[in-house]
């Protein structure tokens, strides 16, 4: 299948600070591709390579047969951008930063105003049309957001973070939103810290930690080769929960430890006060990255 993205031993420095470190990362067209990683693991830095506001030290970028950053205009005409931070004009209205950005993808006049429609009725925005900006709700924000990238009708849309800040309702309406461009075929790349979000959404997902990929595959694979498919939780006051970690550390066994309980991954931990549960992502991201989920 051909990719819609193809990033090799792509390097970002910024002084001292390596932000993207050897990333290798591919989304074949078509699919629904997530980047997972704590703050700081270089997904932002990778989004503005691809959209060549940052240039790499090192590696090849190919977004839909363009070479970046040389030929960054002919990629940006076939992709949407869907940035963290909401750059909207707040003085215009929905239908208004529509216009404007069909102007600035270029969209024929005489396709203008179909598109425009389109996107409308895909972020369901409607009834909002005339509103100004800064009278919507974030979530009807982040909907004209994605609006805006699409109005080119774009082979490829980047999300980064693409729910991050709103709250669960509004964060499960964007998904559905994300999932009928997924089904009509625009290859999608979204970087997220949300596991959920990665879970729902996405064919396949790489973690990254330190500027680079430390794991990829479906979150069916990710969870069975990481976590070993499945977990058995223990609850307690502070000093079992250290104990069990001890014992299973003796035996090999791995562990992850939340607020209250510690998780003892794959099929052979051993406590009789614990219960058994499937793995999943969440195990896998704590595991390769150290990082526990706020
Ligand atoms: P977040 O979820 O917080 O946005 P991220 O995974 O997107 O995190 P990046 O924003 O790509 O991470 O940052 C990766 C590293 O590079 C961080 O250590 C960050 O401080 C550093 N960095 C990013 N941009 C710059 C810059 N313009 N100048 C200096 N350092 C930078």
């Amino acid at each position: 299948m051909a990719a819609a993205i193809s990033i090799r031993g792509v390097v970002k420095r910024y002084g001292d600070i390596t932000a993207v470190d050897g990333l290798d990362l591919e989304v074949p067209e078509g699919r629904c591709i997530g980047l997972l990683g704590p703050n700081g693991a270089g997904k932002s830095t990778t989004m503005r390579l691809l959209t060549a506001q940052s240039i790499a030290d090192e590696g090849e970028l190919v977004v839909l047969g363009s070479r970046l950053p040389e030929e960054s205009k002919a990629s940006r005409a076939v992709m949407g951008v869907v940035p963290q931070l909401d750059n909207l004009d707040t003085t215009l209205t929905v239908e208004q930063n529509l216009i404007v950005a069909s102007f600035l993808y270029r969209v024929a006049r005489t396709d203008r105003k179909e598109a425009i429609e389109r996107a409308v009725r895909v972020a369901r925005l409607g009834d909002r049309r005339d509103t100004k900006v800064d009278e919507l709700s974030g979530g009807m924000r982040r909907r004209l957001l994605i609006a805006r990238a699409l109005v080119h009708q774009p082979r490829l849309i980047l999300l980064d973070e693409p729910t991050v800040g709103l709250d669960p309702q509004v964060r499960q309406e964007l998904w559905a939103l994300i999932d009928l461009l997924r089904s009509e075929g625009v290859s999608i790349l979204m970087s997220t810290h949300y596991i959920e979000e990665a879970e729902r959404l996405c064919d396949r997902v790489t973690i990254m930690s330190h500027g680079s990929a430390v794991a990829e595959g479906t979150p069916a694979e990710l969870i069975a080769e990481h976590a070993g498919g499945e977990a058995l939780e223990v609850y307690g006051p502070p000093a079992r929960l250290e104990e069990i970690e001890r014992e299973s550390a003796s035996k090999g066994l791995r562990t992850r430890r939340t607020g209250t309980s510690i998780a003892i991954l794959g099929p052979n931990g051993d406590a009789p006060d614990g219960e058994r549960r499937p793995a999943n992502l969440e195990d896998v991201f704590v595991l390769l990255t150290g990082e526990e989920i706020a």
